[in-house]
């Protein structure tokens, strides 16, 4: 058994973390007091990735729920799935972090913090084979941000060896009013630099567009971003909960997703979108799927793809549709604009059969990764949709949200604006500085690489690696930070 522990931290993170659990319990067939229900085998085949098992047959999610404030958390537990987690593994403070990242990194958080950690060690220990970990957390806030990166450089120290995964929630001012968010949202991407090998970007700007000009809904609440949240992270991890061969656990995905280190932010998508509460009635075939996957109104990053290049894609595809089918309009997706000719593999869910499928990956996928679109087929589809597709993208593109919350971040940090909130926790003013330089630095290597050509020799692009402080943009954001 490969067991990933979940931990969900602050208030975005508890309610989006819930609701994954509520997704993925009904997919398995388990109801919320935790036993089995479900009729289909393939729900129990490999259930044991996120819940435990407990002797009287009950299946407890590996989750562990961490608050500095009691509110959300109680209200997971007064939940209809509340019942559903492990009471010892909600851990939580009184204070609150007050939306200050300094707070739940060194002082409030740093407090908790141990007693979270005995708690993730007995969840990692239970396991018989440990692939990682992943977070549900927000990094505009002070708790799911600020404590939230601060587990996570904890765990990676105990479990330098594990897949370290986050699902996180990027700030927009469409969606909420605090305006510290640059700050804390800035300090925690250094921290995610460093410390994962893989995080999902949810961006609140791009959910709320979705909701507003796709969904038509005129005033978005946290319930209707967190349904396409929970849609699309039940969609991701589609391929470690079910049988199959194509990116089965953490590691195959992040092998097959980040060709640099540093380069392990992903553009999440899905299709089809569908409001709360609401049925799909439009027909679905696989090439609407593939139209609307592919689409940038359905990316979950407010970044557009277009605008940059792939580094890698992974497709998940759920349902019963005809594996001809995926094949032919997978090959229509490439060949619409392309040179190039890499060839996709196909993996079926089932019978694990690999085939090899002669396409070609255009000027939006960067030529020098061959295989670089990977598509996987698996036959249960989710709750209230015949067939979904989910999409995963690391597109340079997504420097797109690094620019925009650093063009926030220095407009206040220039002026020193709000610092003393920090300062007076113990900050210094020199991690803000080292903060914005490396998510500058980030932005440049992604640019780096949505330039590089096949055709680049290798010591020319180290060469280029020196000078790569290439755009205007990047030298105006480091004058004003100096
Ligand atoms: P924390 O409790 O200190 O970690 O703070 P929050 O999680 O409330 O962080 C604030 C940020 O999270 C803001 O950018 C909010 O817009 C966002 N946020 C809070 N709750 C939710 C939620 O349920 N869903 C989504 N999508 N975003 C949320």
């Amino acid at each position: 058994m490969r067991g990933i522990v979940h931990v969900q931290a602050g208030q975005c993170g508890n309610q989006i973390g819930s609701k994954f659990w509520e997704v993925i319990s009904d997919e398995h067939g388990v109801d919320p007091q935790g036993y089995y229900k479900g009729e289909n085998p393939l729900q129990q085949e490999r259930i044991d990735v996120y819940y435990n098992e407990a002797s009287s047959g009950k299946y407890v999610p590996r989750a562990v729920l961490v608050d500095l404030e009691p509110g959300t958390m109680d209200a997971v537990r007064a939940s209809p799935y509340g019942q559903l987690f492990r009471p010892d593994n909600f851990v939580f403070g009184q204070s609150g972090a007050g939306n200050n990242w300094a707070k739940g990194h060194y002082t409030e958080g740093a407090e908790l913090v141990d007693a979270v950690l005995d708690v993730i060690r007995k969840e990692a220990e239970n396991c018989d084979c440990l692939q990682g970990f992943q977070l549900t957390h927000s990094l505009g806030g002070g708790t799911g941000s600020g404590m939230g990166t601060l587990l996570l450089s904890k765990i990676r120290e105990e479990f330098p060896d594990r897949i370290m995964n986050t699902f996180s929630v990027v700030p927009s001012p469409k969606v909420s009013e605090v305006v510290l968010e640059p700050y804390n949202a800035t300090l925690s991407v250094h921290q995610l630099v460093e410390n994962t090998d893989m995080s999902f970007c949810i961006d609140n700007e791009a959910l709320y567009n979705i909701c507003f000009r796709t969904l038509r809904l005129s005033s978005p609440s946290y319930g209707d971003l967190n349904h396409l949240i929970s849609m699309t992270m039940s969609g991701v991890t589609t391929c470690l909960r079910f049988p199959g061969q194509l990116n089965a656990d953490l590691r195959k995905l992040a092998v097959n997703m980040v060709p640099f280190p540093r380069l392990h932010f992903f553009m999440p998508g899905f299709a089809p979108l569908t409001a709360r509460n609401s049925f799909n009635y439009r027909p679905q075939t696989v090439q609407e799927l593939m139209n609307q996957m592919f689409n940038p109104g359905n990316m979950m990053t407010a970044a557009d793809p277009r605008r940059g290049r792939y580094l890698t894609v992974a497709t998940m595809f759920r349902g019963h549709m005809s594996m001809r089918e995926v094949d032919d309009q997978i090959l229509a997706v490439q060949n619409k604009n392309s040179r190039y000719a890499p060839t996709v593999y196909t993996s079926l869910s089932q019978s694990q059969r690999w085939r090899p499928l002669v396409g070609a990956a255009g000027p939006y996928f960067v030529e020098w990764i061959p295989h670089n679109l990977k598509v996987a087929v698996c036959d249960v589809p989710p709750r209230g949709l015949k067939m979904s597709a989910t999409f995963i993208g690391n597109s340079t593109a997504i420097q797109e949200i690094f620019k925009r919350i650093s063009e926030q971040f220095t407009a206040m940090f220039r002026r020193r604006a709000f610092l003393h909130w920090y300062t007076g926790e113990g900050m210094d003013e020199m991690e803000f500085t080292e903060a914005a330089s490396n998510m500058s630095d980030l932005i440049s290597e992604y640019q780096q690489y949505q330039e590089a050509s096949v055709d680049d020799e290798e010591v020319e692009f180290e060469e280029e690696e020196e000078e790569i402080d290439n755009s205007q943009y990047l030298r105006d954001a480091k004058t004003e930070l100096n």
